[in-house]
Formats: structure tokens, C-alpha cells, sequence
């Protein structure tokens, strides 16, 4: 077992300074737009101190909180896939040199990230995304340059939102695995302070320096007891138990028509997800014709042009595009990567501007088992989340 330390305030400021010190670029939670924004930090001074999300399906605004957590919020629309994988990322240029073209591909970039404040659910997500990007028949260069360099100062939750379900899909709210340091806020009448802990070789190094005091036994006790009560309060839960075939069994069932009534294919859920990962390439060149540039965007598979291939759309309807992602999400993910495509962030929830919430439709489709296609009515499938 790794052994627990103690900073106040002024530690993890020390922290963060000993960080940019060895050359990363220090990324952390802000608050911009009315909302937790992951972005570039230089001290706590940055943090979105006293501030804390309210959530439910379609909705999300920042309130105050009575006392001052640096990390008293939840999750924002932002996960850390936006620095490994970029929305947008230029793959080439080719420049015209008389009749012909240089094709001048963008190298990797090599910038070393430490995210500081990752939860559990999100560093499970990132554990996917290594398995998609780098564990593959095709390994994305670009995201494993950035990905080896990357730091992971995790925090275990002290608060679970109202969309949260990490308990259901077993990635939290305790850090186990992914990080280098993880952190737990102890705040109450009497003390601010960051019990500390090292899960790597590198956390350990710098957590030498950071100069922690050792934890007592009721410093130990009372991490403890925050993630347990964490635990007790998740606002949504999904049983997963045989969904794979639950959903592979159901893929007439009625209720993907009644989602479709509501669901706008905005592909919000899909920008939002820490999992999500799918794009496009883009040509574009100049008005010469000597010059162009191929580039690489995330892409959903809500939008019509995802599925275009010679002859047509394959996925020409709405319902035919939510099926798509909620089966491959939580049953094909399965076969393909060995792991549910799904960390129960509540992210999808949040930010579907309908309130379309994945739980509530597995729950409605399960309930209706075995072997009926037909809509259960009223908010019988809500007790899934009750
Ligand atoms: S599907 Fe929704 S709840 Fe699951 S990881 Fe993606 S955004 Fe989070
Ligand atoms: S489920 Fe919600 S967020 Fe996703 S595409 Fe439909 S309306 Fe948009």
C-alpha cells in the first residue's frame, strides 16, 4: 500500500509549481461560460474555489457553496480527451513545387500535460481510449506521444452529482488505478487540507519534493469515509447485468421510436462522452490550389454523413442513429474492446438538451423483458433510478 501524506493550500500550490518546474503544462479545473472548464493553471488561485455544479438531464449551472473546495464541483462539459485527442488536429500539408506536391506530415507533438483533478470515472475513460488509440491494429501516433508525457494528479469525489453512476459501471468514485498522485479534500470547521498519495513511480518522485507530513490513522479514516459517503450518493444507477444481450435482444423494441420522438441528433452526447471517439478528415485548400491541408475532427455518429458510404445513408433516421450509439456504447463496445464503452460520468444526461438519459432507457427496456417489444408507459422505467 502506498503511503498517505498531507498538504494544506500552500502544498498544492508547491505542487503545481513543482510541476511546471519539470516542464508540464499544468491543466486543471476553472470556471469560464458558467461552467467547469478543464484549462491551462498556474496556481489554486485559478480554481474554481466555493463553486459547485447542479445537475439533471438537460440541465447544469454552477452555484456557490457555503465553504471554499478547490474541487467541491462535479464534472463540466470538458474531459481530458479534448488534450489527447483533440477536436481538431491538422494529419498534413502538401505545398506545390512545380508539378508537384511535398506532402509535409505534422509530427507528433510532444508536450508533457499534468491533469490535475481527474475522478476515477474519467481516468477509467482514458483507459479506453488507450485501448482504442494505442492497443489496436493502428496505433494513433499522435495521441501516444501525448499520452506517455501525460501526468494524472487524480481526486477522489467528495460529492456525487444528481446524473452520476460510476458505482453501476465499477469505475468509482474511489481512484484506483491510472493516476501518479491522487488527492482527497478534507475540509470542515477546523482544517483544509489534501490527504496525498502516490500510484507511480513518478508520483513518488514528486511527491519527495512536494515535502507532505505523514498522514495519521484518522486522516486515512476520514478519506474513507468521504468516498463512501461519495458512494451513497449516486444520482442515477444502471444494472448491467446481461446488457449486452438485453440490448442485442431488443433492437426492435418500440421504445427506440419513442426515444426518436424526442432526440434532436445534435450529437451533443457524443462530444460530451469521454469515450467518444470517432472522427473525420477534411480536405481544405487554398484559393491558388497550391497549397492544402488534410485535417482530422471528431465526428458522431449522429450526424447523417457519418454513415455514408457508396449509394447511401445506412443510418438514415434518428432512431436507427440513438440505437447505434447506446448499443455500441453499452453491448458492442464489449466485443470490441473488452470493456463497456460507458463510465457512468452522467455527462450524456447533462448535457442532451432534451434530457434524454441512458439509464432511464435501458431500465424502460428491460423492464418490458423477455422478448417484448412493447413501450412500457408512464415512469416505470424511472425506478431504475430511484
Ligand atoms: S455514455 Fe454518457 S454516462 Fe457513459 S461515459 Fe459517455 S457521457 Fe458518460
Ligand atoms: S440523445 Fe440528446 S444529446 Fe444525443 S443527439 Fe439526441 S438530443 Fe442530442
Amino acid at each position: 500500500m502506498n503511503k498517505s501524506e498531507v498538504i494544506d493550500k500552500e502544498g498544492l500550490n508547491r505542487l503545481i509549481q513543482i510541476l511546471i518546474g519539470r516542464g508540464y503544462e499544468v491543466v486543471g479545473p476553472t470556471v469560464r461560460d458558467e461552467a467547469i472548464i478543464y484549462d491551462q493553471v498556474f496556481s489554486i488561485e485559478d480554481f474554481p474555489a466555493g463553486w459547485t455544479d447542479e445537475q439533471e438531464g438537460g440541465i447544469y449551472r454552477l452555484k456557490k457553496r457555503s465553504d471554499e473546495a478547490l474541487f467541491g464541483y462535479n464534472l463540466g462539459p470538458h474531459s481530458w480527451k479534448k488534450f489527447l485527442h483533440p477536436p481538431e488536429r491538422k494529419l498534413w500539408q502538401a505545398q506545390k513545387e512545380g508539378l508537384d506536391f511535398d506532402i509535409i506530415p505534422e509530427k507528433p507533438e510532444h508536450k508533457k500535460y499534468a491533469f490535475l483533478g481527474a475522478r476515477s470515472c474519467e481516468l477509467h475513460a482514458v483507459a479506453i481510449q488507450d485501448k482504442v488509440f494505442m492497443q489496436g491494429t493502428h496505433t494513433d501516433l499522435h495521441y501516444q506521444a501525448l499520452r506517455k508525457n501525460a501526468l494524472f494528479v487524480a481526486v477522489n469525489c467528495g460529492q456525487a452529482a444528481s446524473t452520476c453512476f460510476c458505482v453501476s459501471m465499477q469505475t468509482g468514485p474511489e481512484v484506483e488505478n491510472g493516476h501518479d498522485l491522487v488527492l482527497t479534500e478534507v475540509l470542515d470547521d477546523k482544517r483544509h487540507d489534501f490527504l496525498i498519495e502516490a500510484g507511480s513511480e513518478a508520483g513518488k518522485n514528486i511527491l519527495k519534493e512536494v515535502k507532505a507530513k505523514p498522514a495519521g490513522e484518522g486522516d486515512i479514516k476520514k478519506t474513507k469515509e468521504i468516498i463512501a459517503n461519495t458512494a451513497t450518493q449516486m444520482g442515477r444507477k444502471m444494472d448491467t447485468e446481461n446488457i449486452k444481450e438485453l440490448l442485442y435482444e431488443n433492437l426492435n423494441h418500440l421504445n427506440w421510436d419513442k426515444i426518436a420522438e424526442r432526440c434532436l441528433s445534435c450529437a451533443n452526447c457524443t462530444m460530451v462522452c469521454p469515450t467518444c471517439f470517432c472522427s473525420t478528415v477534411e480536405d481544405v485548400t487554398d484559393i491558388t490550389g497550391e497549397h492544402a491541408e488534410r485535417w482530422q475532427k471528431w465526428d458522431s455518429c449522429f450526424t447523417m454523413d457519418f454513415s455514408s458510404i457508396h449509394g447511401g445513408v445506412v443510418r438514415n433516421s434518428t432512431k436507427s442513429r440513438y440505437r447505434q450509439w447506446m448499443v455500441h456504447k453499452l453491448a458492442s463496445w464489449q466485443d470490441q474492446f473488452d470493456t463497456s464503452g460507458c463510465v457512468g460520468c452522467g455527462r450524456c444526461i447533462t448535457w442532451c438538451p432534451v434530457g434524454i438519459d441512458l439509464t432511464q432507457e435501458v431500465g424502460l427496456i428491460r423492464k418490458s423483458e423477455p422478448g417484448q417489444s412493447g413501450i412500457l408507459s408512464g415512469n416505470e422505467g424511472q425506478n431504475e433510478n430511484s
